[in-house]
């Protein structure tokens, strides 16, 4: 594609990243066919060709943002589905993680979506603020019927608040048995607040597979959340938190050293892994950034590396595998998991259009829930023809919008392996 920035603009190092990225498209359109909402609305301004036009045109002509623009930027799930397709390798996440924020910057929205978005921003990246929060939406939840769509939507979907985990403090887990392995992990936030059995089940399995565990002190959310709205001091400043609550640890930060950071969620996984890219021009953190990101494993990557130990029970029940869009597309992660529930005696399915979002993409399911209820219905067709017992997904936010719906279990995971290796069997199964 042609682009037409002056040499003043390209100064700026997001724009000439930004001129880069758009030079790489070649118009073929094959992104389209596998984009979930051009999939849904057939409006090519929905797909990620549209898109990319639309991010050009106000770009390169250092436009504000329009409301025709935002309105098809806002229905972009960022599930990178178009960037597995792409065969020109067009770097789709960076390209709308800058027009997100130079949208934050140049357009302001109607108050309900201003105050939405700040309250999402303010509350779910804090364990704590959010479990108030939703202890609030649970005594809220039947009056839900009375309240503007946009309300009712994230009463629908908000969980109900649990206790704290046995293991949610942070310190440093011995393994079981000789050490083989040194690892930390991202304590996470919202899924810390809501599914602290994920967390438990990691750091069991884990230390069953021989590996020290640390869990750091003054751990924050990931920054993945507000980054996927535009905010990008917000995030920048999370991920800074996390690079210094894990810097200690690594040898670089005089600590004993890390093997791998393991990530159990995998949207925050994505980011993570793009921390170095996210923090390349700043000179106190772009090198730190480049060491974290390069240690961030997926849980079933690092399980994948170190081998499954033979399972401590018979389990046999059939397993639908929901490949999370943050896994697949944005990590390419594809069959680590499905190999280890196979290895663990699962049997395990994947459903048809399994390279489709089901709808929940960070805070998606609760500022597009029309769009967002039309992919989960969808997904959760296909995973019932697929008959089965348990649904398992690597990412919290899948997790929480199948949950409910399915008609069977919903778990991560890990959940599984950890059951499967001799921990307790997953509520609800
Ligand atoms: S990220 Fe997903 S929703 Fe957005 S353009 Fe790409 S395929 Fe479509
Ligand atoms: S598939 Fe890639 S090169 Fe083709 S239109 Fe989409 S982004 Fe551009």
């Amino acid at each position: 594609m042609q682009t037409h920035f002056t040499e003043a603009q390209k100064a700026n190092p997001d724009i000439a990243e930004a001129d880069k990225i758009l030079r790489n498209c070649v118009h073929c359109g094959f992104c389209t066919a596998t984009c979930p909402t051009y999939t849904l609305l057939g409006d090519e301004l929905d797909s990620p060709r549209g898109r990319i036009y639309l991010i050009k045109d106000m770009l390169e002509n250092d436009r504000p943002a329009t409301e025709q623009v935002v309105k098809h930027l806002d229905r972009c799930l960022s599930c990178l589905s178009c960037m597995s397709t792409c065969p020109s390798g067009v770097h789709y996440m960076h390209l709308i993680d800058h027009a997100r924020v130079h949208v934050e910057e140049t357009y302001k929205r109607p108050w309900f979506d201003r105050l939405q978005r700040e309250v999402l921003a303010r509350l779910i990246p804090y364990p704590n603020r959010f479990k108030a929060a939703l202890a609030l939406g649970a005594l809220a939840k039947p009056l839900a019927a009375l309240m503007p769509s946009k309300l009712k939507a994230m009463l629908d979907v908000a969980p109900l608040p649990v206790g704290r985990s046995a293991m949610d403090e942070p310190g440093t887990y011995k393994a079981d048995g000789q050490r083989q392995h040194r690892v930390a992990i991202l304590p996470g936030c919202a899924q810390r607040a809501i599914a602290p059995e994920i967390n438990d089940a990691t750091l069991r399995l884990l230390r069953r597979h021989g590996a020290e565990v640390v869990f750091p002190a003054n751990a924050t959310c990931c920054g993945s959340l507000v980054h996927h709205m535009g905010r990008e001091e917000q995030s920048h400043a999370q991920a800074k938190a996390m690079i210094d609550a894990w810097w200690p640890e690594t040898t670089e930060g005089g600590g004993q050293g890390l093997d791998a950071i393991v990530i159990n969620a995998s949207g925050c996984g994505t980011t993570v892994k793009d921390y170095g890219f996210m923090l390349r021009n700043d000179a106190a953190y772009a090198e730190k950034a480049a060491l974290v990101s390069s240690l961030a494993k997926d849980i079933s990557e690092f399980l994948a590396t170190i081998g499954l130990m033979t399972p401590a029970i018979e389990t046999g029940q059939r397993v639908t595998y929901h490949a999370a869009c943050s896994l697949q597309h944005g990590q390419q992660v594809r069959n680590q998991p499905k190999d280890l529930l196979a290895a663990a005696g699962f049997t395990v399915s994947e459903a048809a259009e399994a390279h489709l979002c089901c709808g929940s993409a960070g805070t998606y399911n609760l500022l597009q829930p029309e769009i967002a209820t039309r992919l989960r219905d969808r997904k959760l067709g296909n995973i019932a023809a697929t008959g089965p017992e348990i649904i398992a997904a690597g990412n919290i936010g899948c997790i929480t919008q199948l949950a409910g719906k399915a008609g069977v279990p919903v778990v991560h995971t890990v959940e599984l392996l950890d059951w499967a290796t001799g921990g307790p069997k997953p509520a609800g199964i």
